[in-house]
């Protein structure tokens, strides 16, 4: 398919990309690294007026630690994620759950940021975002404001940014060096979306799990944040009892679609075992590092 036809602005300054993104009256988009813009234009799915190209905007492309949080600028790649020391040195989950992004291609040119403001929620980087409490930083002619994760992921495909606003970093928590961490995916192949994934984090203190997070994707319509789960394993030893209970909880509380690719059934079952796998690896991981 051919895209309709479009105008094409490459922004220099946020101020420069702020101001095309108002004058283009909610008709604009944003282009990041354009890998799942570009095939929704070319089949029409979005018809935007004009792309607003943020990638000439001189310092977006940075990792940075800010006291106990690493932010993320907008034109931040995959594979700078996959392979940044501070990443690495202080959210490995992170580094872990980005080797399942799509394939090296993609990851060259799409964005951390993009694929949060995309809101698939079969994407590791949003759940990851929801994971580590993470904050989204917006821009508009208005100003900028803060959105926290839970608030930013409204729907399938859908953010709570207004037309006039744009991401310019995102900024999420870095975990203490004694956290344990486990991260579970299933897809058909390897790159494909998953069709269901388990992040969890945890530290062992005194025998028991604490600051257990709990995250789940491609089973909703957005990414998700299981305070349940989380619940059910704080304050405890990671028993089979404990398992069994983890799984029986995902069964009844997760709402999962039947599409093409699985049924609800099965994507319920899978969290299950994913889960059981990610929990034992993060608790694991948190003796052995608290020790
Ligand atoms: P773009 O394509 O440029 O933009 C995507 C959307 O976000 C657009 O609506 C755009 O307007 C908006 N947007 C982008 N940046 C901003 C911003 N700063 N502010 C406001 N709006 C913005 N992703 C995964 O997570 N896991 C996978 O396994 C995976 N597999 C893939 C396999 C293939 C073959 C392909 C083509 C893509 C795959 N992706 C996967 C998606 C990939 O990660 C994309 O790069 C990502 O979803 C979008 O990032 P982008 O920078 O390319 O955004």
């Amino acid at each position: 398919m051919k895209p309709a036809s479009f105008d094409y602005f490459a922004a220099s300054t946020v101020d420069d990309a702020a101001e095309a993104l108002a004058a283009a009256g909610g008709d604009g988009k944003i282009i990041a690294g354009g890998q799942s813009l570009m095939p929704m234009i070319n089949f029409r799915l979005v018809k935007p007026t004009v792309l607003i190209d943020i990638n000439r905007i001189p310092g977006l492309d940075r990792i940075e630690l800010r006291g106990a949080r690493l932010k993320i600028g907008a034109t931040v790649r995959h594979y700078m994620t996959a392979t940044n020391s501070l990443i690495e040195q202080h959210v490995p989950i992170l580094r872990d759950a980005m080797h399942h992004v799509a394939h090296m291609t993609v990851r060259n040119r799409g964005t951390f940021c993009g694929s949060v403001c995309h809101a698939d929620p079969a994407a590791e980087m949003p759940m990851m975002t929801l994971l580590l409490d993470g904050t989204i930083i917006a821009s508009s002619i208005r100003g900028e404001r803060e959105i926290p994760a839970p608030e930013f992921f409204v729907g399938s495909l859908m953010n709570s940014l207004e037309p006039d606003e744009f991401v310019t970093a995102v900024e999420i928590d870095t975990l203490p060096s004694d956290t344990g961490w486990g991260f579970e995916e299933f897809s058909k192949r390897q790159g494909d979306f998953a069709l269901a994934c388990v992040a969890t984090t945890m530290r062992v203190v005194d025998g028991v799990a604490c600051d257990v997070r709990f995250g789940m994707m491609g089973v909703g319509e957005t990414p998700l944040r299981l305070v349940e789960i989380q619940e059910l394993v704080e304050g405890n030893k990671l028993s089979d009892e404990v398992l069994d209970r983890v799984g029986e909880t995902l069964s009844s509380v997760l709402t999962p679609n039947t599409d093409i690719h699985a049924s609800a059934d099965y994507r319920r079952h899978l969290s299950g075992a994913l889960a059981r796998r990610a929990l034992r690896d993060a608790w694991t991981r948190a003796e052995t590092r608290g020790g």
